[in-house]
């Protein structure tokens, strides 16, 4: 099938994939048909490690084809005063684990379309960069998740995610710039993208399965919820 540019797609990111068998089922078909829409409140939390992403690709490009004196961190002062500091803490971290390299920059969007099972993969997968002698390399902002920088939902989000960048060998590198710790993975995408793909639409059927706009479980899952309001459990509590 193909997908239009303006056709909504149901949205899957890698926190419903990875929670879909717990989620509060009214939070889970919310989010899932919510389009390409994304919730400020959701997305809250990633705030500052996306945007330090963002300005680590930034900063890299300008390595290659801009002016680097010009191409600095700009200073987030528009943060609240412990986000400025975790924002400096991470870049921090990232320039002392990683020595300038002649990379140049990839690009995988922030979506990837799977118009066989109409869903749309959202969010973003890392830095890509592709060296000089070829290999394609996300590099994975991981900031506090102890010594699992990498699990199997992870690592399978960014194969369906990188395979259209590229369909040979995938270099994953997880790091957290905190600990100052990083973990690489060679990931031979051909060899595993179809793994991926069956993996995936069990999933997208669970979520399809629990999905209920009439099911409330209140809990962990109300902190950043987008469907508070009208949710009738909490109404209920208030
Ligand atoms: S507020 Fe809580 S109970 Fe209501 S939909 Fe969200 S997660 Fe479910």
């Amino acid at each position: 099938m193909e997908v239009t540019p303006d056709e909504e797609l149901d949205r899957v990111t890698v926190s419903m994939l990875r929670h879909a068998d717990e989620r509060c089922p009214r939070r889970l078909q919310h989010e899932f048909t919510s389009g390409r829409k994304l919730s400020a409140l959701s997305e809250a939390s990633f705030d500052v490690t996306n945007r330090v992403v963002a300005d680590i690709t930034t900063w890299h490009r300008g390595q290659v084809d801009g002016d680097p004196e010009r191409v600095a961190f700009p200073d987030p002062d528009d943060l609240e005063p412990e986000q400025r500091a975790f924002y400096r803490a991470l870049v921090r971290g990232y320039l002392e684990l990683f020595p300038p390299v002649a990379a140049e920059v990839g690009d995988c969007g922030w979506a990837t379309d799977i118009a066989e099972l109409d869903v749309r993969l959202v969010g973003p997968v890392g830095i890509p960069l592709v060296h000089t002698d070829g290999i394609h390399q996300l590099r994975m902002l991981r900031a506090g998740r102890g010594s699992t920088l990498l699990d199997d939902v992870d690592l399978r989000f960014a194969l369906l995610r990188a395979a259209e960048w590229t369909r040979t060998t995938l270099q994953l590198v997880a790091f957290d710039p905190l600990e100052l710790q990083s973990v690489e993975y060679d990931i031979d995408i051909a060899g595993r993208l179809e793994d991926a793909q069956a993996w995936l639409a069990a999933r997208v059927a669970l979520i399809r399965a629990r999905g209920d706009k009439h099911d409330t479980r209140a809990g962990a899952d109300c902190r950043f919820c987008t469907c508070i309001p009208g949710c009738p459990q909490i109404a209920r509590t208030t």
